[in-house]
């Protein structure tokens, strides 16, 4: 089968390589329609964070069930899937507590159960991992579009909303304009927020915030954007969704959370250890700082349910659709921001 390596900073490659086959009773193989390049690609693609070169990229797969394992009993061949950005067991401690990153069975997209961005993945832990399609919209491509964004970034921007504690009639604020914060704010208005302030950096991508619920945006930068939110807030606002990971995001979320309120973090850390984060600013004000790696697995299912009502659609956020041959092409559009996220059409 073909699938995307990396090959090093600013190199990925589309190669052949082994087909990922079952291997224990739990598993299944999945033959990938649908995946994505996510932002998080863009740190090791960047050079910012280390991964080994030859390795399998992508972490975002939907497709078809190919073959599972004797003990396989939620999926069966022929069914649509998708699977969250890691694998996880659905019955240990963490997984029913709804912390499905936590899993103690769990598993990264990559190595020989195939990266994301490939022909085909081996789902160890099927039961627990795969999310099926009901077959009335398993081929419909609209409503695919418009799923896939559950395998990470949709659920990202939901686990950001609710360890912000967004509920009915709310102000919060989304740092962030990539595709979690838009997500975000997504996340937040269908949790009732009432006034959803997005800050971010690119006036394209606040106007598709505007679109998803944002009541309204800041563009501006520093000092200048933390001197906005808080005026347009009278001090803050109590829920506060940090969407990207960034140490100078995390400065400006816990600067435009107001006294006694939450920031919800969900953006992969980057730089934060360097730079430190303002305990004191925390401590000062009572700011609570929640949240980390989003367990999407744990919202899929609800989610899922709201999409195929027509209630939410993050599909606006793929503004550029490749096939596998185009994956290398994908990433050079999401680091050059000419794309907010690529969806990767296979078959
Ligand atoms: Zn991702
Ligand atoms: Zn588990």
């Amino acid at each position: 089968m073909r699938a995307a390596i990396y090959r090093g900073p600013g190199e990925i490659t589309v190669e052949e390589v082994p087909k990922p086959e079952i291997e224990s009773p739990t598993d299944a193989v999945v033959r990938v329609t649908h995946t994505a390049v996510c932002g998080s690609d863009l740190w090791f693609y960047r050079g910012q964070s280390d991964r080994e070169v030859g390795s399998r990229v992508g972490h975002e797969p939907m497709g078809i069930v190919e073959e599972v394992g004797e003990s396989v009993r939620s999926v069966e061949p022929g069914d649509r899937v998708f699977a969250p950005f890691l694998i996880s067991c659905g019955r240990c401690e963490f997984c029913r507590k709804g912390l499905h990153t936590s899993c103690v069975n769990g598993d990264s997209w990559g190595g020989d159960n195939g990266g994301g961005q490939g022909e085909y993945v081996r789902a160890t832990e099927a039961d627990g991992t795969l999310v099926r399609v009901p077959d009335r919209h398993a081929h419909d491509e609209e409503t695919l579009r418009s799923i896939l964004p559950l395998t990470d970034v949709m659920g990202t921007g939901h686990h950001a909303a609710v360890s912000a504690g967004v509920g009915e009639g709310d102000t919060c604020i989304v740092v962030g304009d990539g595709a979690v914060g838009l997500c975000g704010v997504l996340a937040a208005r269908r949790l009732g927020a009432q006034r959803i302030v997005a800050m971010g950096h690119h006036e394209d991508r606040l106007e598709l915030a505007a679109e998803f619920g944002a009541t309204e945006t800041i563009s501006a930068r520093g000092e200048a954007a933390v001197e906005q939110a808080n005026t347009l807030t009278g001090g803050g606002a109590n829920h506060v969704l940090e969407c990207v990971g960034a140490a100078s995001a995390m400065d400006t979320a816990i600067e435009v959370c107001r006294p006694g309120g939450t920031v919800g973090y969900v953006g992969v850390p980057h730089g934060v250890e360097a730079d430190g984060i303002d305990v004191f600013g925390l401590f000062r004000k009572n700011r609570t700082l929640r949240g980390g790696v989003a367990p999407v697995r744990a919202y899929a299912e609800e989610l899922l349910d709201d999409v195929l009502q027509g209630t939410l659609d993050p599909s606006p956020i793929f503004t550029k659709t490749v096939d596998l041959d185009g994956v290398p092409e994908g990433y050079r559009a999401m680091d050059e921001r000419e794309a907010i996220k690529v969806l990767v059409r296979i078959s």
